[in-house]
């Protein structure tokens, strides 16, 4: 059971910070699963692969926009969160916002920043680079940085993103940018004729 350590950590951190007991100040209440935490580096660490891999599966995808139309995007939502979920937990620790800007971000999830800040840091990254508050987590903004600097089109981590939709939550952007990307193209062809 890897997830009850922290589970307990933090009930524990918690009762120690209601008591008014000192708490060492380089150990973080919220210590995430380290597992995990090792994937997440590895990712942004591998950015430009990732980069390149999610093009030709978001151009998969999208050449498989008539099954998707046939079943139902609405049908396939469910099956498709479920997949995506797994994979881009298991990759980035992402918190399923919906709204994915992982290819702006230099493959570093920015929902795992405790303040959710989608636009750069805070200013009060550590000069370690470290997160404020958790401060044996790099700040991800930080990480977002570095991966960026790996990207191609890394430079869009300077676009400026919209605040979190959060009736978004817990959906699938695989399907969402794919059915965008079909209307798109369907609103070119139908221009063009
Ligand atoms: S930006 Fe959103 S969808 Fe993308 S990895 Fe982070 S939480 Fe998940």
């Amino acid at each position: 059971m890897p997830e009850l350590k922290p589970a307990i950590g933090n009930a524990g951190a918690a009762m120690k910070a209601a008591t008014g007991a000192y708490t060492p100040s380089d150990v973080s209440p919220n210590r995430r699963v380290q597992r995990r935490y090792s994937i997440r580096l590895w990712s942004v660490r591998h950015s430009r692969l990732l980069e390149w891999f999610y093009g030709r599966f978001a151009h998969v995808f999208l050449l498989l926009h008539p099954l998707w139309k046939a079943i139902g995007y609405s049908r396939a939502e469910a099956p498709v969160t479920f997949v995506e979920k797994r994979v881009k937990g298991l990759l980035f620790d992402c918190r399923m916002c919906g709204q994915c800007i992982l290819s702006s971000t230099g493959m570093s999830c920015p929902m795992n920043c405790p303040k959710q800040l989608r636009n750069g840091p805070c200013g009060g990254v550590r000069a370690n680079g470290n997160c404020e508050v958790e401060p044996d987590m790099p700040c991800v903004w930080v990480k977002a940085w570095e991966g960026s600097r790996n990207m191609t089109k890394g430079d869009d981590i300077l676009n400026v993103q919209k605040p979190v939709n959060q009736s978004l939550r817990e959906t699938s952007s695989w399907l969402r940018v794919t059915a965008e990307a079909a209307a798109m193209t369907e609103t070119i062809k139908d221009v063009q004729a």
